[in-house]
């Protein structure tokens, strides 16, 4: 009762800081609009690694599995992709139809868990791509030219766009606030959100 207490606090508290730093953002005229938000001016405004704030913040996220399908046998979810078992595997979180699946993707290992983890990563990507809310790499603050030339990391369900390859040690270096930028950068864009998804950059 009181673990859950907590955790429903953490979640308040966490939606808290992301609305302040929105708001904080607004207030110093950072320019907002879907597809328009600069990566690394969000980065610096996402709490230090180490701090109450950031872990505050990071448990306040929402890890979403990307498929309406069981990521082990494909067959259709229940409740519409909303039910069956939800687990955090390697860092990524992931739904399967039932136990059977579970206890399957439990004693997997090797080559068959990396292909499944490709596969995660792949549905991550289809789902974010379309609406991704930065225009520019979050770590160097190049322009993202396209689908075809961005260097894409997927982490904690999450799709983070570098400009490229010399952008992802740095990226390695604090995978969680990177994607809390491309977290916090889609909840300015939805604020923002112009109707219609047509003028996106790069696509
Ligand atoms: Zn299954």
């Amino acid at each position: 009762m009181r673990a859950r207490a907590s955790r429903r606090l953490f979640l308040v508290l966490g939606l808290a800081c992301i609305l302040t730093t929105a708001t904080l953002l607004w207030a110093e005229g950072v320019h907002l609009c879907r597809g328009d938000l600069e990566g690394p001016a969000l980065y610096k405004s996402i709490p230090a690694e180490g701090t109450t704030e950031r872990t505050v913040m990071w448990r306040g996220r929402e890890s979403r599995f990307p498929l309406k399908t069981c990521l082990l046998c494909d067959s259709p979810l229940p409740d519409h992709g909303r039910g069956g078992p939800e687990f955090t595997l390697e860092g990524s979180v992931i739904r399967v139809c039932g136990p059977e699946c579970q206890a399957k993707l439990r004693e997997m290992g090797g080559g068959r868990l990396d292909d499944l983890q490709e596969k995660l990563a792949q549905a991550v990507i289809q789902r974010d791509k379309g609406d991704y809310p930065l225009n520019t790499c979050p770590v160097t603050g190049r322009k993202l030219a396209g689908d075809a030339d961005a260097v894409d990391q997927v982490y904690d369900n999450t799709l983070v766009r570098l400009a490229d390859d010399d952008a992802v040690d740095e990226f390695r270096k604090d995978p969680d606030g990177y994607v809390l930028t491309v977290r916090l950068a889609r909840t300015l864009a939805k604020q923002r959100s112009l109707p219609g998804r047509s003028g996106n950059a790069g696509r």
